[in-house]
C-alpha cells in the first residue's frame, strides 16, 4: 500500500500539534508501564499532567546509553512480551548490544517511514532493490526489507558480504537500487573493475541509499561518479526502529528528520543546554509514535545540525545535516579535536585519490604521532615516483591548511587496506594512554 506522504506537507502549527498529542500519549505510557520511566519520574516528582507544551520537554531528564545497558533486557518494556513479535539489537560498535523490541505495530510504522523515504527519492515499484546490508539483529536489513516490501518493490534479500554472488545477483535481475554502506559501496566498485566489469555500463543501478556510517560528501560524489546513480543518504539507529529516521530528499542537502515519528534536539553534549537550529551539536531524540519501547530524550552521540530554513522541496519536516561522526568518535592529537569524517572530506575531495583509507594514531616518547595509510588510482604506482611525492604533498598540505594536522603519509596500492562489508573501522588507535 502506498505511504501517506500527505503528513510530509504539514504546516509547522500541525505537525507540532500532532507532536504534543503524540507526545503526551507516549509520557502517560511509559509512566504507567515502564519499569526504568516509572522510577525515573517518581525520582525526579515528574507527573505526566505537567507536561502542556512540546517545550516541556526539556525539564525532563536525558536517557543514556548507559541506562539501556543498565535495564537490559525488559526495563524500557511497555507491553507485555505477548504483544512483542520482534526483536533487533544495535551492531554494538560501542561495547554490548541494546535490546531493542517492536509490537506488529511498531514494525508496520517502521516500514511505512521506509516506504515514505523511498519513495521521496523517486523509487517506483517497478524497481528491483537489493539489500545488502547484514540481515538477523541488525536493523538494517528486515527493517528496510519490509518498507521497500510495503512499497511494492521487488526485493532481493541478497545480505552484506559474498561480493561475488551480489555481482550476479545484480546482473541477472538487472538491480536497479541498493542499500548499502558507502565503504562496501567503494569495495564493491572495486570488485568490478577487477572482474573487468564496468560499474555503470555493465549494470542497471540509479539509486543508491548509503548510510550506517558516517561518510562526507566528496565520498558520495565518487560513488555517484563510479556507479553513474543518485545516492541518498539515510540515517537511523536501532533504538529508534533503525532505518528511517531521517533520510535525504531530491535535494540532498540535510535528512528530513520524520517529526511525526520523533522529536529532535541539539544538545551542547557537555552542558547538556539544548541549542538553537542550525547550532551543531548532539542530536537528542524522542520517539513518539512506538508501542514497544518508547524512548524519551535520548542522546544518539550524533552530532550534527538542525538547518533552520525550509526545504526547497517543499516538505514541512525539518532537516538534520550529515553525521559529522560520534561525540566519542573524536580524536585529539596534539591537542587538536579532529573527527575522522573530516579527515575523510580533504582525502577524498583531492585528484588520484583512490577508494579506502586508515588511521593510525601512536605515541612516541609521550607525543601523539598521526598517520594515514591512502589508497591511490589504479596505475599511480606505475608512474613516476616524482608524481606520487607530490601527490602525497598534496594531502600534507591540505591536511595542515584545512585542519591543523601535520600526518606521515603512506600512500599504498588499491585494494591493500582492510574493507569490511558492513560499518568500516577507520581508526586504529595504538596509543597506550
Ligand atoms: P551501533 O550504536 O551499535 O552502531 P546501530 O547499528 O543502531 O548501532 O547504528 C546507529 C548509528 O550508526 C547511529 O547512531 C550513527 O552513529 C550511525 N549512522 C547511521 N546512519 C548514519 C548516516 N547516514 N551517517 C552517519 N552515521 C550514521
Ligand atoms: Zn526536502
Amino acid at each position: 500500500m502506498a505511504p501517506d506522504c500527505k503528513i510530509e506537507y504539514l504546516s509547522r502549527e500541525e505537525i507540532e500539534k500532532l507532536q504534543l498529542v503524540r507526545l503526551k500519549k507516549t509520557v502517560e505510557r511509559v509512566f504507567e508501564k515502564s519499569p526504568f520511566y516509572k522510577k525515573m519520574f517518581k525520582e525526579i516528582g515528574f507527573k505526566p499532567s505537567r507536561l502542556k507544551s512540546l517545550k516541556d520537554l526539556s525539564s525532563l531528564p536525558f536517557t543514556q546509553r548507559k541506562d539501556l545497558r543498565n535495564n537490559f533486557p525488559y526495563g524500557f518494556l511497555t507491553v507485555s512480551l505477548q504483544k512483542v513479535v520482534r526483536l533487533h539489537t544495535s551492531t554494538g560498535t560501542t561495547g554490548k548490544p541494546k535490546a531493542v523490541f517492536f509490537t506488529q505495530k511498531d514494525l508496520d510504522q517502521a516500514s511505512e517511514l521506509i516506504a515514505r523515504s523511498m519513495k521521496m527519492t523517486g523509487a517506483k515499484r517497478e524497481d528491483i532493490f537489493q539489500n545488502m546490508m547484514s540481515y538477523g539483529l541488525f536493523t538494517g536489513g528486515l527493517i528496510f526489507h519490509y518498507g521497500a516490501e510495503k512499497l511494492g518493490l521487488l526485493v532481493i534479500p541478497s545480505g552484506a558480504g559474498n561480493t561475488e554472488r551480489q555481482l550476479e545477483l545484480m546482473r541477472d535481475f538487472r538491480t536497479t537500487i541498493v542499500h548499502i554502506t558507502p565503504s562496501y559501496a567503494l569495495y564493491l566498485a572495486d570488485v568490478m573493475e577487477e572482474k573487468g566489469l564496468n560499474p555503470k555500463v555493465d549494470f542497471s543501478l540509479r539509486l543508491a541509499y548509503l548510510g550506517a556510517e558516517p561518510y562526507s560528501e566528496e565520498t558520495r560524489k565518487k560513488i555517484e561518479k563510479i556507479f553513474n546513480l543518485n545516492a541518498y543518504n539515510s540515517y537511523g539507529l536501532s533504538e529508534m526502529n533503525g532505518p528511517g529516521v531521517a533520510f535525504e530528499c531530491e535535494e540532498k542537502e540535510g535528512m528530513h528528520l520524520w517529526e511525526d515519528n520523533f522529536i529532535p534536539e541539539i544538545i551542547n553534549p557537555s552542558t547538556g543546554e539544548v541549542l538553537e537550529d542550525g547550532e551543531e551539536g548532539e542530536l537528542v531524540l524522542t520517539s513518539i509514535n512506538r508501542e514497544a519501547m518508547p524512548i524519551l530524550r535520548y542522546r544518539t552521540g550524533d552530532l550534527t545540525f538542525l538547518y533552520p530554513q525550509k526545504c526547497r522541496c517543499g516538505r514541512t519536516h525539518r532537516r538534520i545535516s550529515r553525521i559529522k561522526g560520534r561525540t566519542d568518535d573524536m580524536l585529539i592529537v596534539r591537542g587538536v579535536n579532529i573527527f575522522p569524517s573530516e579527515i575523510e572530506r580533504v582525502i577524498m575531495g583531492l585528484p588520484g585519490i583512490g577508494r579506502n583509507y586508515q588511521i593510525i594514531l601512536e605515541r612516541e616518547r609521550s607525543l601523539d604521532k598521526l598517520k594515514i595509510k591512502v589508497e591511490v588510482e589504479k596505475g599511480l604506482f606505475n608512474g613516476s615516483l616524482e608524481h606520487l611525492k607530490g601527490v602525497e604533498n598534496r594531502i600534507k598540505a591540505r591536511l595542515k591548511a584545512e585542519l591543523m594536522l601535520t600526518p606521515e603519509v603512506e600512500l599504498v596500492e588499491p585494494g591493500s587496506l582492510p574493507t569490511t562489508t558492513g560499518k568500516a573501522k577507520r581508526v586504529i588507535d595504538k596509543r597506550v594512554i
